[in-house]
């Protein structure tokens, strides 16, 4: 059973920004609305996450970190949402089968929390403590025994960009959530959750950036568009500040780049990128989600009017407003 769950992890767990997104996504999961990530060595040796949200009764703790265990119900219509993919719970068990885990856990209205350790899949204590309402998860030395997978570790620093990168669009997309990430005790980023997306863009890519930015509304009967993009005067160089969320979530595609930067195309020279921060709203009907524990999949059933929808928008701003 622990080589299973170790082969499993590998699938679901390929990184420290692995263990951060699944945590942050149970944290939001169970309602927090103040969640705190804090790093060192670019989260390989330590990694700490924080929520207000519901906390895990203490007799269902034991049961969260067993493989396929969930106590959410998700359907197949759910999954095409986007709203909530995941590993049905894979998470919890594969981190556990890699990495030392401790848990310190506390249900709104409960006495007592509890704090409950787990290494390699197994449970090592469990004892009653005083603690605020919400959980706490820290996860120390990753594949500590799994020299194989460790191996395949980047530099710390570079891991802890790939965490800091995955920070900043968890708050991008949740703009509610009050978020703070610190890597080796220092704030890298701090969002106040009131649900100001230029504050946010303001704290992730700072003056010059938000300066130059125009507000962007539109769609149709399929989709609904909106968001911040940067004027043609602040150009990047490579696609990284291109950010788009589909039903709230980040998501890559090829589509939506391209049609970003062929409406800029008039705008820009060439190797040149605009900065976007772009929020799609549609039907999941008409998305197609192929995930896959290492990368998700997706395909728009109208693929086309994506793309001419979301490059009118941009285009109407860019030949319409004062530039
Ligand atoms: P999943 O998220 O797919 O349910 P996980 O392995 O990620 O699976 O988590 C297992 C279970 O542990 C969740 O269903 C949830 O009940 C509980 N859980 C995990 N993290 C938290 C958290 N931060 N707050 C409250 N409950 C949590
Ligand atoms: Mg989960």
């Amino acid at each position: 059973q622990e080589t299973i769950d170790k082969i499993a992890a590998g699938e679901v767990i390929e990184r420290p920004s692995s263990v951060v997104k699944e945590l942050v996504e149970n944290a939001l999961d169970a309602g927090a609305n103040v969640i705190t990530v804090e790093i060192k060595d670019g989260g390989i040796s330590f990694i700490r996450i924080t929520d207000n949200g519901c906390g895990i009764e203490k007799d269902q703790i034991p049961l969260a970190f067993l493989r396929h265990s969930t106590s959410k119900i998700r359907s197949v219509e759910d999954l095409l949402t986007v709203s909530s993919l995941g590993f049905r719970g894979e998470a919890l068990s594969s981190i556990a089968a890699v990495a030392q885990v401790e848990l310190i856990t506390k249900p709104v209205g409960a006495l007592m929390g509890v704090r409950y350790v787990i290494e390699g899949s197994k449970e090592k204590a469990k004892e009653e403590i005083g603690a605020p309402d919400g959980t706490t998860f820290l996860i120390r030395n990753i594949f500590y025994n799994t020299p194989a997978r460790r191996k395949f570790l980047k530099t710390a620093q570079t891991e802890g960009s790939y965490i800091s990168g995955l920070m900043e669009h968890m708050a991008l997309s949740h703009p509610n959530v009050a978020f703070k990430f610190i890597a080796n005790n220092q704030t890298k980023l701090q969002t106040s959750g009131n649900g100001n997306i230029k504050e946010i863009i303001y704290h992730i890519y700072g003056r010059d950036i938000t300066a130059a930015l125009m507000e962007i509304h539109g769609g149709n009967e399929e989709i609904t568009i909106h968001g911040f993009v940067g004027k043609p005067v602040v150009t990047r160089g490579n696609r990284n500040f291109e950010n788009y969320f589909i039903n709230g979530r980040y998501i890559k595609s090829r589509l939506i780049s391209k049609s970003i930067e062929d409406a800029y195309k008039n705008f820009m020279m060439l190797h040149q990128y605009p900065f976007t921060v772009l929020y799609l709203e549609m039907d999941g009907q008409l998305l197609d989600v192929n995930v896959h524990p290492a990368k998700m999949e997706l395909r728009f059933q109208n693929g086309e009017g994506v793309y001419d929808c979301l490059r009118r928008t941009l285009e109407d701003a860019l030949y319409h407003k004062d530039l």
